[in-house]
Formats: C-alpha cells, sequence, structure tokens
C-alpha cells in the first residue's frame, strides 16, 4: 500500500477505529470512556449490515428493534460521549510504523497511536433479480439471525460447505422442512455434520441444482417459491418455499491490510488467543472481520468492547511491544 504525499489535512489520534458496526461504535464507547478521545471512520456503510435488515429479536435488552433503530441509537451513543465521527472511508492504511498512517478517500490523513480495525464483512449473494428486495421479506443469508421466524414453514438453503449444513441443521428447530440445494453431488461439509444431516428425517438435499429464480406472493410482501434448475438434466422445477437461506459464504472486508495483518486462507484477520490483538503490535481486530463463527452483532459489541480495553492498556505501555504469535 503507498500513501500518497499531498493530503487536505493530517491529524493525529491516540486511538482510531476503522468500522460504524456493533464492533467499531463499542469500541468507541469504550474508548472515549477510556479518555481516549477515539476518532471512528464510518465508511460506505454508517451502521454496517444491521442497517439492511429489519427485525432484530436477539439483541440483549430488546425483545424487538428495527435493525436501523439500534445502530442509530449506538451512533447516538458515540457521539454523546464526543466520539469524532467522520462520514468517510479508509483507502490506504500503513501499518509498518508507528504512528500508523490511515488515508481516507477524502483526502485526510490520520495518525494513529492505536487502531481498532472492525470492518466487518459481507454474506455472498447468489444474485438473482429479486433478491435483494426480498431480503427481510424470505431471503436471509443468516438463519441464527432468522431462523426463529420461520416456525412450521417450508425453507430452502442453498450451499454445500459447513455453514450450509449447519445453518440447514439449525432450522430444522423451527422449520417444517427444510430442502438443501446444493449445485454439485457431493457436500463439502466434514463427514460428521454430512451423518447429521442425512440422518434428520426434516431434511432432504436436492443435488447438481442452482436456484434460477425466486417467486413473491401476489401482494410482494414475502418469498412464495423458488424455482430449481437441474444442471445435469437441464429440467426445471417449482419449489414452494417462504424461506431461502443463501449459505455460500462471507467475504471479510479485508483488502486494505493484505500483506500487513496476518489472515487466514479466506482473508480473516488472525488474532491472539483470548484477544483481539493481530500480528501487529497496536492494531487490533474486533466483530465479523475477525469471526468466521459466530457473526452476531452481541459478539461484535463484545470484541469491540476487548479491542478498546486492549487498546487502552497497550497506549498506557502495559502491554508488550513485541510482535506475538496469532491464531485463528
Ligand atoms: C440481513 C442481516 C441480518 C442480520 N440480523 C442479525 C440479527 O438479527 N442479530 C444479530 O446479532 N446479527 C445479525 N446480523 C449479523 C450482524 O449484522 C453482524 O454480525 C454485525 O453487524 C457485525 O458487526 P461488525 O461491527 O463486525 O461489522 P459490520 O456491521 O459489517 O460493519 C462494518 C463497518 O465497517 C465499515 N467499513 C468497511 N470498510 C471500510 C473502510 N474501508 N473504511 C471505513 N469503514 C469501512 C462499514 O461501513 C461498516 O460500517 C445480520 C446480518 C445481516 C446481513
Amino acid at each position: 500500500m503507498t500513501i500518497t504525499q499531498t493530503h487536505l489535512v493530517t491529524r493525529s489520534t491516540r486511538l482510531l477505529i476503522i468500522g460504524s458496526g456493533p464492533a467499531g461504535y463499542t469500541a468507541a464507547v469504550y474508548g472515549a470512556r477510556a479518555a481516549l478521545e477515539p476518532v471512528l471512520i464510518q465508511g460506505l456503510q454508517p451502521g454496517g449490515q444491521l442497517m439492511i435488515t429489519t427485525d432484530v429479536e436477539n439483541w440483549p435488552g430488546d425483545t424487538h428493534v428495527l435493525g436501523p433503530d439500534l445502530m442509530a441509537r449506538m451512533e447516538a451513543q458515540a457521539r454523546a460521549l464526543g466520539v469524532d465521527l467522520v462520514a468517510d472511508m479508509v483507502s490506504c492504511v500503513d501499518l509498518s510504523q508507528r504512528p500508523f498512517r490511515v488515508e481516507l478517500d477524502g483526502g485526510q490523513l490520520f495518525l494513529a497511536d492505536s487502531l481498532v480495525v472492525a470492518t466487518g464483512a459481507n454474506a455472498r449473494w447468489l444474485g438473482l433479480p429479486d433478491e435483494e428486495r426480498l431480503r427481510g421479506k424470505g431471503v436471509s443469508a443468516c438463519a441464527t439471525c432468522d431462523g426463529f421466524f420461520f416456525r412450521g414453514k417450508e425453507v430452502v438453503v442453498v450451499g454445500g460447505g459447513n455453514s450450509a449444513v449447519e445453518e440447514a441443521l439449525f432450522l430444522t428447530n423451527f422449520a417444517a422442512h427444510v430442502t438443501l440445494v446444493h449445485r454439485r453431488e457431493a457436500l463439502r461439509a466434514d463427514k460428521t455434520n454430512q451423518a447429521r444431516l442425512f440422518a434428520n428425517a426434516r431434511v432432504s438435499v436436492v443435488w447438481n441444482a442452482v436456484v434460477e429464480r425466486l417467486e413473491a406472493t401476489a401482494d410482494d410482501m414475502a418469498l412464495a417459491a423458488v424455482h430449481l434448475r437441474d444442471l445435469v438434466s437441464g429440467e426445471r422445477r417449482r419449489l414452494p418455499a417462504e424461506g431461502l437461506f443463501v449459505a455460500i459464504g462471507h467475504d471479510p472486508a479485508t483488502a486494505l491490510f493484505r500483506g500487513q495483518l496476518e489472515m487466514d486462507a479466506e482473508g480473516y484477520i488472525l488474532t491472539r488467543p483470548d484477544s483481539t490483538a493481530t500480528s501487529v503490535p497496536g492494531v487490533f481486530a474486533a466483530g465479523d472481520v475477525r469471526d468466521r463463527h459466530f457473526r452476531q452483532a452481541v459478539t461484535s459489541a463484545g470484541m469491540g468492547c476487548m479491542a478498546a480495553l486492549e487498546a487502552e492498556r497497550f497506549l498506557a505501555g502495559h502491554v508488550s511491544d513485541a510482535p506475538l504469535g496469532v491464531a485463528a
């Protein structure tokens, strides 16, 4: 990464947070309360992933809250504590020396003594014409988040890896029936997961098939069916379904840090065990950007809290500067 030489403004901060999802805002709240006067860069999606959902029913303290309302409250709390919120995105970082150099799209350069990376991850979607429009109306990428809404209903899961199998099994707790649609004739999921799947009478698998089209109800308010195409025979058929769970993976937003922070093969940032510390001392990673397993608002917020507390300790000189090994 090359930091350009000319900047409209250069500013220094003790704690810079990149990302305005639950992880970023929680790190900001803890950072502000530790008197670190944090600056938070909101990115292209202020509020993060919860801005594109409707009902959230697993955020502690709220029986029911709309995703955008929850994120507006988190933003308001950060503002009330004096966090400097910057509506811009980071275009380039240089972590090779401290202070770290972080350049924004708008031309500002930040010199940061410590950094919390909370840039999240994005679910991969199928790219079908009505998929985006029907999100929250039957189409989802998170069974843990939305499975509860499909009690007694027919649902389809697309994918063939461990996530898809785990999502399908989780959905059997609610759905009348789960159909797993996979484009190949064998699953990539591990054998134990496969055995559990095949033993479950509420799951059936459609092999060598893809979802080609989505069909909404007459009032356009919900998913009614998916249309499948058999990749071997070319045959098409309609499968009634009120839920479609796309489980074909996530892409962590880590391109900025490639070659500078240690990552796993899929680009998730690696951190030390029981810590948010990355391979670069003073850089902490929180939320979906380092978590391939849980991907929840509350776990992201928890990691945001850890990251700010660890940054505070780092800045106070309570931890070693030496790079330590990291682990998935
Ligand atoms: C449709 C949907 C429904 C969901 N429902 C639930 C639910 O009911 N309950 C639940 O617990 N979880 C739910 N989740 C999961 C939850 O939203 C995520 O686990 C959580 O938002 C992750 O938080 P995060 O802070 O790690 O990242 P994100 O929310 O992904 O936020 C990432 C932030 O980083 C910013 N960013 C990225 N790149 C840059 C850059 N270069 N410069 C500056 N900023 C950048 C973005 O603008 C964004 O603000 C849902 C997810 C989706 C997609």
